[in-house]
């Protein structure tokens, strides 16, 4: 499957790890948009929100645990964090594998742009 995400899981294209185990891996957004910007992806391929089942909510849950353990690592915990999953056009999904972006280290407007 031609998937950029599932080629960094194999290691076919390069990426600034942060956190990996079985279920899960994190690494550096290639366009940071905050100081701290981390994408958390499953290991299995998932296209969007729309394609998750419930055998993923336990799989979901833990993303979220890893986004916030990350957070807490990188110090942006107190001063605060956002962890967004964007799904479909509208919101500019852009890679159809599924990722919790990790954004901190700065102050962020709301409602988002
Ligand atoms: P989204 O718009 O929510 O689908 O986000 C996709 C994100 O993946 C963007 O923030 C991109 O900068 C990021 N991205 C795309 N290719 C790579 C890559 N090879 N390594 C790291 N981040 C990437
Ligand atoms: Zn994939």
């Amino acid at each position: 499957m031609d998937c950029i995400f599932c080629k960094i899981l194999k290691k076919e294209i390069p990426s600034k790890t942060v956190y990996e185990d079985e279920l899960c891996m994190a690494f550096e957004d290639i366009n940071p948009q905050t100081p701290v910007h981390i994408l958390v992806i499953p290991k299995k391929h998932i296209s969007t929100a729309l394609d998750m089942s419930e055998a993923d909510r336990e799989l979901i849950g833990h993303l979220v645990l890893v986004a916030s353990r990350i957070a807490r690592e990188k110090n942006i915990a107190e001063s605060g964090y956002r962890i967004v999953l964007n799904t479909n056009r509208d919101a500019g999904q852009t890679v159809f594998h599924i990722h919790l972006h990790l954004l901190g280290g700065r102050v962020m407007s709301w409602p988002p742009g």
